[in-house]
């Protein structure tokens, strides 16, 4: 009787939270992760803190990234067109080289934050076995909507075994499998990603991890799609950029409003905060937390941004400090996808070990054997934002009057970067 009645209030709960869609669900999906694997968020926080301090701020280069595009449909209308698939790449391309040409609507004040990322995607020309290719996959499959609510992931479609397609080689291309995640028949996520993490077996397609790239629900891909969606208020105008931000994630990038209130952040410095995300609106009035961003001081929330879950039509840019972020996403953790080659040894590792003690703490920490020379230290709190910062030629310090929470402890020197995880109780 109990697992009857437990089924009946499942099903009533997916009944009612199916009539919403989700722009996104990497936040969710990765919170999942971290239950099934404990140690994951820290992995891609560490990921991203190295990154931030290891940005060359050099936008000068182009990097240009292979893309294989797995149409994984089990009906006539998941089977996207070429020039769907065609379409959205171009739209990439306008988006992250800010060529698009709505660009023009974007508010004076944000003007001197936005810019061109000289990241540009290719459908690959080459397939794994070095043979000439589309860079498109196409798989029928009697398999039926891949979203999964135990595992809160479509990763079947990773999988020939499983009804989807396998990955090609995961260091030398940006894999996107296109396939119907809905609920009930609607669509109910439009897409997810996985970031890059700090796990030594990166990139990952191991038991302990998901399968790297991006997934996207077959509607939401392109801006020519002839499929509708209309969650009752009228069709949603798709123009490619639920893509947009799905990379952005790939590349590192996390929601604006750090996914928390205004006491949450993104870790990138020039996007403004916003203690929610926008719902599929363009309400430019917003200004919902005190920001301090340079000498631009306090800014409206930024709907303009692709990683917010503003409408696709009132989307244009990335700011710098996201275009340094995913440059050096790519010069660090993704290197082989741009370069054709895997990356130097001094790159994948791990500089020089420290000792950071007791963890937990009570506020107090001495973090010990840090080598000789200049070392800077930072510590970050859970959602990146700096908390305090030292430099130091001593090789032992000591932190006290923490409060209690989750920290970034991190050390720069000549030999590298490496953080660590510390919980004050
Ligand atoms: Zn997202």
């Amino acid at each position: 009787m109990k697992s009857i009645l437990l089924t009946f209030i499942t099903f009533l709960a997916f009944t009612s939270i199916a009539q919403e869609i989700h722009k996104c669900y990497t936040h969710e999906v990765m919170q999942k992760q971290e239950e099934l694997t404990p140690g994951y968020l820290q992995s891609v926080n560490e990921a991203f803190y190295r990154a931030k301090n290891e940005m060359s701020h050099d936008r000068s280069t182009v990097y240009t990234i292979p893309v294989v595009v797995h149409i994984v449909y089990n009906n006539a209308q998941e089977n996207l067109a070429d020039s769907v698939i065609f379409d959205q790449i171009e739209r990439l391309n306008e988006d992250y080289r800010r060529l698009n040409a709505d660009t023009v609507n974007m508010r004076d004040t944000f003007q001197t934050i936005v810019g061109d990322s000289f990241i540009q995607f290719e459908l690959a020309t080459t397939d794994p076995n070095g043979n000439p290719t589309t860079g498109i996959t196409r798989t029928s499959t009697t398999h039926g909507s891949f979203f999964n609510f135990s595992s809160f992931n479509a990763e079947d479609v990773k999988s020939s075994s499983s009804g989807g397609i396998d990955p090609w080689n995961q260091q030398d291309y940006l894999n996107i499998w296109v396939c119907d995640m809905s609920v009930l028949g609607s669509p109910f996520i439009l897409g997810y990603a996985t970031p890059p993490n700090n796990l030594p077996h990166w990139p990952p397609g191991s038991a302990d991890n998901m399968s790297d790239g991006v997934v996207i629900q077959y509607q939401a891909f392109g801006s020519n799609n002839p499929n509708v969606v209309d969650p009752g208020t009228g069709p949603i105008d798709f123009q490619g950029r639920t893509t947009a931000h799905e990379v952005g994630h790939y590349l590192g990038l996390r929601h604006i409003w750090g996914d928390g209130d205004c006491t949450a952040e993104d870790g990138i410095d020039d996007t403004p905060n916003a203690d929610a995300q926008s719902d599929q609106d363009c309400d430019t009035t917003k200004n919902t937390c005190t920001d301090n961003i340079g000498t631009l001081g306090d800014l409206p929330d930024m709907v303009e941004n692709y990683m917010d879950y503003s409408a696709e039509t009132c989307q244009n840019s990335f700011t710098l400090g996201q275009v340094d972020m995913m440059r050096s996403i790519l010069e660090n953790y993704r290197y082989e996808l741009i370069n054709g080659t895997p990356a130097p040894a001094s790159i994948n590792e791990i500089a020089f070990e420290f000792q950071m003690y007791p963890n937990p703490s009570n506020g107090s920490v001495v973090i010990n054997g840090i080598p000789e020379g200049r070392n800077v230290i930072t510590v970050y709190g859970e959602t990146g934002q700096q908390v305090w910062n030292t430099s130091t030629v001593n090789n032992q310090i000591q932190i006290d009057h923490l409060n209690k929470g989750v920290y970034f402890i991190q050390v720069i020197n000549d030999l590298g970067t490496v953080t660590k995880k510390l919980v004050v109780l």
